[in-house]
C-alpha cells in the first residue's frame, strides 16, 4: 500500500520554512500532497488559486509531491477521500506545539487511523512565518533568503500592481 501524508496549511503565502518541511517530508512518504486550504480565522493575501500556482511552480522540482486546494471540508474528509493515513505538519516552537496538539486531537478523533507527523523546523526558519514575512514586505524589508522565488515574484508583481493603480 502507497503511504500518502497530506500537509494542510493556508500557505499565504509559501515560505522557505514551509519548503524545507515539504523536501523532508517526502523522503518519509511514498506521496506528499500538499493541501492548500482555507484558514477561517485567517484574512487571505493571495487568493487560493494564486497560491495553487505559486505552490505548484515551488514544489516542482520534487517528483512525488503534487498540489490540491479545497474551500469548505474538513481535513480529515479530505484526507480520507485523497486515500491519506497521515498528516504532515511542521513545529517551530511551544507556541505552535501547543496550537498543534490541539488540531492533532482533535483529528484524532474525528479519524482514529489518521495518524499527524511532526517535523521540527530548521533553526534557520523557525523565526519565520507567512504574516511576519508579509509585514516585512509591506514596508519594503529585504526578506528574499525567506521565500522560494515564485513566490518572490508574485509579491513583486503585487506590489508592482499596487504602484499602477
Ligand atoms: P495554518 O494556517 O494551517 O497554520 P500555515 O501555512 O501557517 O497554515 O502553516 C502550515 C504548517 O506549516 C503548520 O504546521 C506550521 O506550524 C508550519 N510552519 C509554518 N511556518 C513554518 C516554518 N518556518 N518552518 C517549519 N514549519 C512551518
Amino acid at each position: 500500500m502507497k503511504r500518502i501524508a497530506l500537509f494542510p496549511g493556508s500557505f499565504d503565502p509559501l515560505t522557505m520554512g514551509h519548503l524545507d518541511t515539504i523536501e523532508r517530508g517526502a523522503k518519509l512518504f511514498d506521496e506528499l500532497i500538499i493541501g492548500v486550504f482555507v484558514n477561517t480565522t485567517k484574512k487571505s493575501f493571495f487568493t487560493p488559486e494564486e497560491k495553487l500556482t505559486i505552490v505548484k511552480e515551488s514544489v516542482q522540482h520534487i517528483p512525488n509531491v503534487r498540489v490540491m486546494t479545497q474551500k469548505n471540508e474538513l481535513t480529515v474528509d479530505v484526507a480520507e477521500e485523497l486515500g491519506a493515513k497521515f498528516l504532515l505538519r511542521g513545529i517551530r516552537s511551544i507556541k505552535d506545539y501547543e496550537y498543534e496538539k490541539e488540531i492533532a486531537l482533535m483529528n484524532q478523533h474525528l479519524d482514529h487511523e489518521l495518524e499527524t507527523v511532526f517535523l521540527l523546523a530548521q533553526p534557520k526558519y523557525s523565526h519565520i512565518s507567512s504574516s511576519i514575512l508579509k509585514e516585512v514586505w509591506t514596508f519594503n524589508g529585504d526578506i528574499k533568503e525567506y521565500l522560494p522565488e515564485p513566490v518572490y515574484r508574485a509579491l513583486e508583481e503585487k506590489r508592482e500592481n499596487s504602484e499602477k493603480q
